[in-house]
């Protein structure tokens, strides 16, 4: 993935006749490091650099911007809520992995909308796009799916100590918030404790 400055960001978002906020700025480096993520998930990653920036306004922005073309928004079947990228008009398409909910980018092998011709138009006049999800099951899941499942067969016999192989299935659909420690590049060094514990929600 490319990163881009943020001098790239305040260009591209004055180009569309905006002005370059530092919440418009901020959402939009918090995309490009961590795409698909909803509008909670960039409230939350950018609210300890600028706390006075609302949900509210997050939500401003992201539809500022997807309006304007700087991002772009995606509707994952079955996860609620919109997501937003800074990949945008190249079309390509997603795929999701049904039981965590990991969503990467898979590329269009076209480039460009329409990629898909349907079998019948119904009478339209023009095909803009064609919105293609993959539903999958990540390598990851597929382990531990396979793993819970010997677990069962095995029985309760195995004493390994373990925890019951079923308490590491996930059960709710829970994106799993790509969130690497973020590269801090300030002179002071933080001392990295739970700095997301505000965002998390993990329960034991
Ligand atoms: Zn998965
Ligand atoms: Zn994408």
């Amino acid at each position: 993935m490319h990163i881009t400055s943020a001098e790239t960001w305040v260009e591209q978002v004055r180009e569309v006749g905006l002005r370059a906020t530092p919440g418009r700025i901020a959402a939009l480096r918090f995309l490009a490091e961590h795409p698909h993520s909803t509008a909670a998930e960039v409230h939350a990653g950018i609210s300890d650099d600028l706390p006075s920036v609302s949900m509210q306004s997050v939500h401003n922005v992201v539809n500022d911007l997807s309006a304007r073309g700087v991002l772009r928004r995606i509707d994952m079947p079955g996860t609620g809520g919109a997501r937003y990228e800074t990949r945008t008009a190249d079309n390509h398409h997603h795929m999701q992995c049904v039981i965590c909910g990991r969503i990467e980018d898979v590329e269009c092998v076209v480039g460009h909308a329409p990629c898909l011709t349907p079998s019948q138009t119904h009478g339209m006049h023009t095909v803009l796009s064609a919105d293609v999800t993959f539903r999958a099951v990540c390598t990851d899941c597929a382990e531990r799916t396979e793993q819970a499942a010997l677990a069962h067969a095995a029985g309760r016999g195995a004493d390994a100590g373990e925890p019951r192989a079923a308490d590491a299935l996930p059960e709710q659909s829970t994106p799993a918030s790509a969130v690497p420690p973020a590269p801090t590049t300030r002179s002071s060094p933080r001392i990295p404790h739970n700095s997301e514990a505000s965002t998390g929600g993990t329960h034991g």
